[in-house]
């Protein structure tokens, strides 16, 4: 072969594989983020730019802070000793280290009619702009729409919100008003052409949701698998058939998967704090890990909507890859020194037995009775305790989804002794039967 033909085949052939190595290239990187988190917008005990503040110093390139039925926009003015009563622990008072922190010029201070000292609570424009950093830091605005429907207290946090949204409360059912709260979120994001992400919170914070709740109302696409609250009962409770919310998770997506030919719901972990000067409820403790190109509001949603995102109570996860060929879910944990890690690939297998019987809740319960059902939903599939597990899917799976636990107690545990540090991945290998 004459030499300029076999230049112009190796320059081809150089093409070809800097176009393929385009093409399959991932430029996508981890977002850590957090979407529940509460200021003295409603009932949280700080400035919303202090909490701002504490996440970002603490590594998170995302935080929504979503106050009960409200926006952080326009005027709010509250009085200094009203701050000061919302503070838990003793210790230096909240206004001076606001003060301490921001400066003098930053504080906006005024005296009322009736004399009361009031202090101002910034409205998310002003502070985002001190605040955010372009791809280190980024706020979302958002509200915990906050209803409800007899005795169920349904709490959902709507994220990207643009404009407030009033509560639907007590409508026909439970399922009913959760859905009119989700479909105002729904208007609001096609009216506005932004993309926005409802999740439902803590489903069992005062026993307000079930399973099948969950599982029903078709519209949802995300709940809190972790809740840092410490009054939320991840766990669930022996009384309470089928309340463990790992349990639920599992339950929700079989009967959206089998029954309902219907997407499954992706499990949030979050922190939900309120305190910030001591107290029970404060922030580190639930977050999401994001997949996307950009910090951009629009690129974190669309990335959740899609399941590129994790859930965690401490465990990193380095890769989480689905192989399209191999049908095989494989992870790489990032190792901490020291810690041992057990991966478990649970799923409902498509022959489950869907057996059903009704348990009587306890009394005062927003539900009389709860569903009891069959064991071989959400089993053990596999276990493993490489730094590198993998689960090959043999066809007969709803879905797989693997949690990742390590045999460390969390950093800051909401309830004591503490519980191990975790990580969710989404559900996957699932596909909607087209009738
Ligand atoms: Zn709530
Ligand atoms: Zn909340």
């Amino acid at each position: 072969m004459r030499l300029l033909t076999r230049l112009f085949l190796i320059s081809l052939l150089l093409a070809g594989l800097v176009a393929w190595y385009v093409a399959n290239r991932d430029d996508r990187v981890w977002f850590k983020g957090n979407t529940h988190t509460h200021s003295l917008w409603s009932d949280g005990n700080d400035f919303p730019d202090m909490i701002a503040a504490w996440y970002k110093d603490a590594g998170y390139q995302f935080l929504c802070i979503s106050d009960h039925n409200v926006l952080a926009q326009g005027e709010k003015w509250v009085s200094e000793t009203d701050v000061e009563k919302k503070k838990i622990a003793i210790g230096q008072n909240v206004t001076e280290k606001y003060r301490q922190r921001f400066g003098d010029a930053w504080v906006e201070k005024r005296t009322a009619i009736n004399g009361a000292k009031e202090i101002r609570i910034k409205p998310l424009e002003q502070y985002r702009k001190m605040v955010e950093a372009p791809g280190k830091f980024l706020m979302i605005p958002a509200e915990e729409i906050t209803s409800v429907a007899g005795k169920s207290h349904i709490h959902i946090n709507a994220v990207n919100l643009q404009e407030i949204i009033q509560p639907f409360n007590n409508l026909a059912t439970v399922r009913e008003t959760i859905r009119a709260n989700l479909k105002a979120v729904v208007e609001q994001s096609l009216k506005t052409g932004q993309p926005m992400l409802a999740h439902i919170n803590h489903p069992n914070f005062l026993w307000a949701l079930t399973a099948d709740d969950l599982a029903h109302v078709i519209e949802d696409r995300f709940f809190e698998v972790y809740n840092g609250h410490p009054m939320v009962n991840n766990q669930g409770e022996a009384t309470r058939v089928d309340s463990n919310l790992e349990r639920v998770w599992d339950i929700a997506n079989t009967i959206r998967l089998a029954e309902l030919q219907q997407p499954p719901l992706f499990g949030i972990a979050s922190d939900d704090s309120h305190h910030y000067h001591g107290g029970s409820s404060t922030s580190g403790r639930g977050w999401v890990m994001v997949l996307a190109k950009e910090l951009q509001a629009t690129q974190i949603i669309e990335a959740m909507q899609k399941g590129d995102f994790y859930s965690s109570t401490g465990v990193v996860l380095e890769r989480i890859r689905l192989g399209s060929l191999t049908n095989t879910l494989s992870l790489k944990i990032q190792p901490q020194p020291g810690v041992k890690y057990r991966t478990e690939f649970r799923g409902t297998l498509k022959n489950y037995d869907r057996s059903l019987s009704e348990v009587a809740s306890p009394k005062g319960d927003p539900q009389s009775m709860r569903l009891k059902h069959g064991k071989d939903i959400g089993v053990l599939l596999a276990s493993s305790d490489s730094l590198t597990p993998s689960y090959r899917m043999t066809g007969e799976e709803l879905y797989v989804r693997a949690v990742v636990i390590a045999d460390q107690i969390m950093k800051n545990p909401s309830q004591q002794p503490g519980e191990f540090q975790k990580a969710w991945t989404q559900p996957v290998g699932w596909k909607i039967q087209v009738e």
